[in-house]
């Protein structure tokens, strides 16, 4: 069985309360990978041989990790197995309250959160829903010395508003801020309208670095499709690709485990 890398993101469940346009989460392209999803025993067994694997830095993502019911009982075990790894959950916040930002605090489980608009946050996550409950569990975060980092994705509907959502997420208190355009995989395969170009990300770029220093320390994320994935159309893979990628660490420094517990070398992988 492969020997997993230091650091493993481990898909908790392909269930989302959420609808984002682009979604990059590989089962929407491959419903089998989600099928059927792990049980806190079968986690429990991916989270032993992380421990015994040297593993020592485990994002728990989805899917929308917080709609798992068992979530912090998998959580104690991997604190228990681990104690000294890095543990982190990303999530749409939905469902984040100050009770459960105490509760992962006191576990020492690092909290990351998706802004996917200000104007167009309905549209970013095919909801109904306002940015400002997101912005406030960011600021009451911040307030209980357990702040959250945001990670903003950029697409054709959110680019214009993309330095106003880095501003917003700044005042409020993230602990560091990531952005990166769409990328074509997942749900986004099917909205290849919402993609911007190389040129346009440029330019968001440099909004953001023409802003006052807010003092948050923040990164961009280049890529615009998984090279390593061999089935991609020949025109997607020359449109996309990236003239100065660099040979990719996925499966060597990180991997990830799907809902259904099969191991992959990362989240946009088949
Ligand atoms: S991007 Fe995240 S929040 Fe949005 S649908 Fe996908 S898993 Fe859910």
């Amino acid at each position: 069985m492969t020997r997993f890398p230091h650091h493993m993101t481990l898909e908790l469940t392909a269930k989302c309360n959420f609808r984002c346009p682009y979604c990059y989460c590989v089962w929407h392209e491959r419903p089998e990978l989600a099928k059927p999803e792990l049980d806190a025993a079968g986690w429990k067994r991916i989270l032993d041989k992380c421990a015994a694997d040297g593993v020592d830095e485990i994002l728990f993502s989805g899917g929308e990790a917080l709609l798992r019911k068992d979530l912090f009982e998998i959580i104690d075990y991997a604190r228990h197995a681990m104690p000294e790894a890095r543990l982190s959950l990303f999530t749409n916040a939905s469902r984040l309250d100050e009770s459960m930002i105490r509760k992962f605090k006191r576990r020492r489980v690092h909290l990351a959160a998706s802004l996917q608009g200000l104007r167009t946050y309905a549209e970013m996550t095919g909801t109904r829903r306002s940015f400002r409950r997101l912005l406030a569990v960011v600021a009451r975060a911040a307030e209980l010395k357990w702040p959250i980092s945001v990670s903003i994705t950029v697409t054709r509907a959110n680019m214009s508003e993309a330095a106003d959502i880095f501003a917003a997420a700044a005042l409020s208190g993230a602990k560091s801020i990531q952005l990166g355009p769409m990328m074509a995989g997942g749900r986004a395969r099917t909205r290849p309208d919402l993609m911007i170009t190389r040129g346009e990300w440029e330019s968001v770029k440099e909004s953001i670095r023409a802003l006052p220093d807010g003092r948050v320390p923040y990164s961009f994320c280049d890529e615009f499709i998984c090279e390593c994935r061999t089935d991609l159309p020949d025109a997607l893979r020359e449109k996309w690709r990236d003239p100065n990628h660099k040979p990719c660490p996925a499966g060597r420094d990180f991997g990830a485990i799907g809902p259904n517990g099969r191991y992959r070398t990362c989240l946009h992988s088949l």
